[in-house]
């Protein structure tokens, strides 16, 4: 019997994505079948970046296609190719940005930053190309974090050219202030000026970028989830009650502003000792899990507290940077994975496929 494409889409069909939670096959992402006489070959098109899967993907995919009877060679390749998805109604797309992630924390202190930087990390390492925009007025740290001290320039006399720095497109509302400045400014002033600097910086063919909000739900943070276009938001928060109850609060903006949560990811969510591996949950259990679990948005995952990410934070390399195999930079890939398999999960933007509507008299 002569091997068909629908063959080997049926057999396709019960590999299923742990990130997209569904089979290749229904979502279309079986291109280029090619069979010739007995062997057969295929393209695996992922839509978040996973390069650390591709190896488990071909595996997986390729045992599948061996089940078909009579088949010879087997040749699997597994790409990627990020769209841009849909946003809230009202902003227009920004040039040079396919996504955008907003991630955000009830309270200062929590971790929001670090997670921010981490996880664009952990993106560039799964092939993607990202963007940080730091709008953390209160304590613009993505510059510290990041080892970055140059201030921007323009090489167009236009826009200005984000700081490149371990793979990312860096950008900071420090680069705009001064130590004292920041409270002097009124909301307004400081909305504009995040909105100039978002649509101003020549970010260079973005997957995805991450703004790093600032904490609370003020006027800043309500007016940028209405006029940047968001594909979704991450809520940060510590495991403790107190910090949960603020999360909460960001959690509902968004959702109000009509912003999809994408997640929840639970930081300082344990303390493993180094000597003998016991865990102790300093600040509680489980308060990010619950949360999620409460409001139906999915949990990213758990960052235990870590001594040396916090020196390496600190110290202006984030530990996916300093220790790019080591277990922070493993927990981050996996976040990054569950985050971009639910982006791509959600339909695409099709802002751009229509025209603006001129209103003729
Ligand atoms: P936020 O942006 O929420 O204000 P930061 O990211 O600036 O918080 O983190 C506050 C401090 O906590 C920093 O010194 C950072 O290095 C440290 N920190 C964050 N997450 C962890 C962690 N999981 N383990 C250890 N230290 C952490």
């Amino acid at each position: 019997m002569a091997i068909t494409e629908e063959h080997v889409l049926n057999a396709i069909s019960g590999v299923i994505d742990p990130n997209l939670k569904t089979d290749y096959t229904s979502i279309g992402a079986v291109k280029d079948i090619v069979i010739n006489g007995r062997d057969v070959s295929l393209t695996i098109e992922l839509g978040y970046p996973a390069k650390s899967l591709h190896d488990d993907i071909v595996r997986k995919v390729r045992n599948a296609v061996g089940t078909i009877g009579g088949v010879g060679n087997i040749t699997v390749n597994v790409m990627t190719r990020i769209i841009t998805h849909a946003f809230q109604t009202g902003p227009r797309p920004v040039k040079g940005v396919k996504n955008i992630i907003a991630i955000s924390s009830g309270k200062g202190g929590v971790g929001k930053s670090t997670t921010t930087a981490n996880l664009a990390l952990a993106l560039v390492a799964e092939g993607a190309k990202v963007g940080v925009l730091d709008a953390d007025i209160y304590g613009p740290s993505q510059p510290t974090i990041m080892g970055v001290s140059e201030l921007p320039m323009s090489s167009d006399g236009e826009r200005v050219d984000p700081i490149e720095q371990y793979g990312l497109q860096i950008m900071s509302i420090g680069f705009m202030m001064d130590d004292v400045q920041p409270l002097a400014w009124r909301a307004p002033m400081v909305t504009q000026a995040l909105m100039q600097l978002l649509e101003q910086t020549a970010w260079k063919d973005l997957d995805y970028l991450l703004i790093d909000m600032p904490p609370g739900t003020g006027d800043v943070q309500l007016t940028l989830s209405q006029k940047a276009p968001v594909t979704g938001a991450v809520v940060v928060t510590t495991p403790q009650e107190i910090a949960v109850l603020d999360a909460r609060k960001g959690l509902m903006m968004f959702q109000k502003m009509h912003v999809d949560v994408l997640g929840v990811i639970e930081n300082m969510s344990a303390w493993v000792c180094p000597c003998c591996g016991e865990i102790t949950h300093i600040f509680g259990q489980d308060g990010g899990k619950r949360m999620s679990e409460a409001y139906g948005v999915p949990s990213l995952g758990q960052i235990p507290i870590n001594a040396a990410m916090c020196m390496q934070t600190d110290g202006g390399m984030p530990a996916v940077a300093a220790e790019p195999d080591g277990v922070m930079a493993r927990i981050f890939r996996d976040i990054a994975h569950r985050l971009t398999g639910i982006i791509a999960r959600k339909p695409k933007d099709r802002t751009g496929i229509f025209p603006p509507i001129k209103v003729v008299s």
